[in-house]
């Protein structure tokens, strides 16, 4: 097999199980390894730590397949992914609802794949080099496992450029969908648009944080910035909230949660197409109250590079909460963002509520949903964070 050699002194994080090799950190490459190619990555002294999917033109130079050296085929793709699947199957969420991540990246052992079940259809997204060498594998063992009608790929994020990959979207295996997608969760129905929706069509990883605002929500009257689909709004409705109003930009998003809306007959929902930074701001000029409000912007800080920036908008449209907020009022508030730990978020939040100059404290911790696992190697993983805020 071809082999990484990295630099003395820079096998460190891969000694901790960190599965990504960054470029910086490699002496030289022996072989003549190709985009996707497994290469075992070697310290300076030349012993084997681990074998990876080889990227010559990303940052992340290659991902680690396992620590065992071994060869990589469509066979340890297919065991990787029956593991993923038994995991899934262990949450027994079948009762709670049809949407489920059945693949979540490194922290399945599977660098680079997130697939997403919406009932009879798998939407995978093959995000890395490696990853896009298997893809045959994985999509025959996606749909032969999951014993889905079919399996839709949607490998357009950004982040395949990195990779040196072009976009690709369409039908993997199976045949086209008759009508709609529709998945249920907790009792709602949300249509899912698998084609043009964002990432593979719905926020998964926010499924149980959408059911803690319904428990909260009874008599309340409810804010929901970065609606999306209108997950956490109608939540909000369902658990008995007087009046909710959501926001989001996305002209799209607002037509799939007013299905969405006529999906739970729940037609109360007032929907803004609006910038959420401006409309706080002019709803503090008018002085506009309300009970709960949800912040639920998109990845403001993609990597570590983009916090102090990030972390400034984060601060803006969590001050401008606070001051909306009625005294006991809830502030339920999130980051998705990688390049922002647990940590800083709620300091910055702290700051936040500091210059809005209220009192507050931490009611709960909130997470993305179990069938995200973060692998205890992969910090990274831990991507959404929330915090759940009361005014005093
Ligand atoms: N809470 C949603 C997911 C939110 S995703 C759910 O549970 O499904 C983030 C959303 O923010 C996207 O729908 C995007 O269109 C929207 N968005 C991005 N920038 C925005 C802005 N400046 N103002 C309003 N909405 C914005």
């Amino acid at each position: 097999m071809h082999k990484l050699i990295l630099k003395p002194g820079r096998d460190k994080s891969l000694k901790r199980r960190h599965p990504w090799i960054f470029s910086g950190g490699i002496a030289r490459v022996e072989g003549d390894p190709q985009a996707g190619d497994a290469v075992v990555v070697c310290g300076a002294d030349g012993a084997a730590l681990a074998v990876a999917a080889y990227s010559p033109q990303s940052q992340i130079r290659a991902r680690v397949w396992d620590w065992a050296v071994q060869n990589i085929d469509a066979a340890f793709v297919a065991q990787r992914i029956i593991r993923a699947l038994a995991s899934r199957d262990a949450l027994q969420l079948a009762g709670v609802t049809d949407g489920v991540r059945l693949v979540h990246g490194e922290s399945d052992g599977l660098p680079g794949i997130v697939a997403d079940r919406y009932g009879d259809t798998v939407v995978v997204q093959l995000l890395s080099t490696g990853a896009e060498r298997w893809r045959d594998a994985i999509a025959d063992a996606l749909a032969g496992l999951s014993g889905v009608a079919r399996v839709i790929e949607r490998s357009d994020a950004d982040v395949r450029a990195l990779e040196g990959l072009e976009p690709r979207s369409g039908l993997l295996r199976g045949g086209a969908a008759g009508e709609p997608l529709i998945v249920s969760e907790h009792g709602l129905k949300f249509s899912v648009d698998a084609e043009h929706g964002h990432k593979t069509g719905f926020y998964l990883d926010q499924r149980d944080n959408r059911l803690a605002l319904r428990k909260l929500a009874r008599g309340k009257s409810v804010l929901d910035c970065f609606c999306y689909s209108g997950g956490f709004a109608l939540n909000a409705l369902a658990g008995g909230a007087t009046a909710v109003m959501a926001i989001d930009s996305s002209g799209p998003a607002l037509q799939a949660a007013r299905i969405n809306a006529d999906l739970n007959q729940s037609n109360s929902v007032e929907w803004l197409e609006a910038d959420v930074f401006k409309t706080l701001r002019a709803f503090r000029d008018a002085g506009r109250c309300f009970d709960v409000i949800v912040l639920d912007p998109p990845k403001l800080a993609p990597t570590a590079a983009h916090a102090e920036k990030a972390a400034r908008a984060y601060k803006d449209i969590n001050l401008l909460a606070f001051k909306l907020l009625n005294p006991g009022g809830m502030l339920m508030t999130y980051s998705c963002s990688g390049g922002i730990s647990p940590d800083l978020f709620q300091k910055i939040v702290a700051g936040a509520a500091l210059d809005a100059g209220v009192d507050a404290r931490i009611e709960g911790w909130l997470h993305g949903a179990a069938d995200h696992p973060v692998a205890l190697n992969f910090p990274e993983g831990e991507y959404l964070k929330g915090l759940l805020c009361r005014k005093q």
